[in-house]
């Protein structure tokens, strides 16, 4: 394959882009090379500005769940531009699209807009120690909620858990309200709890981790979550940008039988274009700005493309009884044939999978949390992902990554990449 016109693109773009791209993990930093630079998306399918064609398993980091291009969105946009593209003004279609999440996701009554899975979950934080009158919050290290101040916050050292800003521009004054969990240790949390009494105002959780490999929650841990949280007058967040309507119509709430007092949107939610949303019982959501104190904004929140985009995604998903049923029976395929294909090239490696989402790591130890997803070979998953490349299979650029299946996908598609990834495993 020929990368020409991508490497004098992202030299070009270099020049007037910080790095070249507009968000980090795009620019190959962790495999190395130059990214390359996507001409058009069909289906299953990415083209390159150099002719070359990819099965896309990152599917833009999860929206494309019905393949790229998916008509009726792309429809949908044309139709609503043609009649103006923001008006600042409340429309009909923000009331359609929030009347059917709120019927899609159980125990949600209210829901709001916003442009950003980052700016779904600052709003949630601020809106959850708003209601509960509390400073701090606890997060789980490996999880992401996007990059706003209070979530770019590292482990503490030695014995402490307070976290420590993790970019530079995060401050102390910050960083010290953010306390740091592992992921599947329910004791940890529960010990934070104690050094914290009446302090903490929300447990925030990717309730499947996807961004540092695919995390299964262990058998009940969830559950423990919203006990700890019932017993401690603290809010449970579900930060489900990556799973919601991606794992289940009603994301992870449903799939595992587990409420959570505010839940978080972005991705899928979306249908491409940029969309985030929160939502919750109405008790707490009515906290928020004009009817509450907590104040929250938006010029383009709600915007008309987007949510044409985003309401005929959801209308999609909801209608297609099979859709949950058959990502899943992919995603297995897929599973299986890369556990037969890895173990007979003897190679070390754990593949984690719940749904749709999918995570190889190599190494052979359970990952169950970002300790372990960190024990990974490294420079064996820069060879993996090179050497995929070349074979026409496009995965996301980091080791600490979810796959995306998308519906679009075929079983030949499937066996093709199966056998890619057989090719490239041999030694
Ligand atoms: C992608 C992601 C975010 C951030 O969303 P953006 O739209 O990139 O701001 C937050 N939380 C989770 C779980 C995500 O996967």
């Amino acid at each position: 394959m020929e990368y020409k016109r991508s490497s004098a693109l992202f030299a070009e773009a270099s020049k007037v882009i910080p790095g070249g791209v507009n968000s980090p993990v795009r620019a190959f930093k962790g495999v190395g090379g130059t990214p390359i630079f996507v001409k058009e998306a069909k289906g299953a399918y990415l083209f390159d500005e150099d002719g070359n064609k990819y099965i896309d398993y990152i599917n833009s980091w999860g929206p494309m769940i019905l393949g790229h291009a998916y008509e009726p969105v792309v429809n949908a946009v044309i139709e609503r531009a043609k009649k103006g593209t923001s008006f600042g003004t409340p429309t009909e279609l923000e009331t359609k699209i929030a009347e059917l999440a709120v019927s899609m996701v159980p125990n949600i009554d209210k829901i709001r807009f916003v442009n950003s899975g980052t700016e779904a979950c600052m709003s949630a934080i601020r809106l959850a120690r708003g209601y509960t009158k509390r400073d701090k919050i606890i997060k789980f290290s490996g999880c992401y909620h996007g990059h706003s101040d209070s979530f770019l916050i590292a482990a503490g050292s030695g014995l402490s858990t307070f976290g420590v800003p993790n970019s530079p521009g995060v401050t102390q004054g910050t960083a010290k309200d953010t306390l740091l969990a592992r992921f599947n240790d329910i004791d940890n949390v529960k010990s934070i709890f104690e050094a914290n009494k009446n302090e903490i105002a929300a447990i925030i959780v990717e309730p499947v981790p996807g961004n540092m490999g695919c995390i299964p929650p262990k058998s009940g841990f969830l559950n423990e979550l919203r006990e700890v949280c019932i017993a401690n007058e603290t809010l449970l967040i579900f930060d489900e940008v990556m799973t919601g309507f991606r794992l289940a119509k009603g994301g992870v709430q449903e799939l595992y039988g587990v409420e959570a007092d505010l839940v978080c949107f972005g991705k899928v939610i979306g249908g491409g274009l940029p969309v985030g949303a929160f939502a919750g019982k109405e008790e707490i959501m009515d906290y928020l700005a004009p009817l509450g104190p907590v104040y929250q904004a938006g010029t383009l929140s709600g915007n008309p493309l987007a949510m044409a985009a985003g309401y005929e995604m959801l209308k999609a998903l909801n209608a297609d009884v099979e859709i949950y049923n058959r990502l899943e029976e992919k995603t297995a395929y897929l599973e299986k044939g890369i556990r037969n294909v890895l173990t007979k090239n003897n190679v070390l490696y754990t593949v984690n999978r719940v749904g749709s989402m999918i995570s190889i790591h190599f190494d052979k130890n359970p990952v169950i949390d970002f300790d372990t997803a960190k024990n990974g070979d490294n420079q064996q998953f820069k060879d993996f992902f090179h050497n995929l490349l070349k074979e026409g299979i496009y995965i996301a650029p980091s080791a600490y990554e979810t796959w995306f299946i998308t519906d679009a996908l075929s079983y030949e598609d499937l066996d093709k990449t199966i056998l890619a990834i057989d090719k490239v495993t041999q030694n």
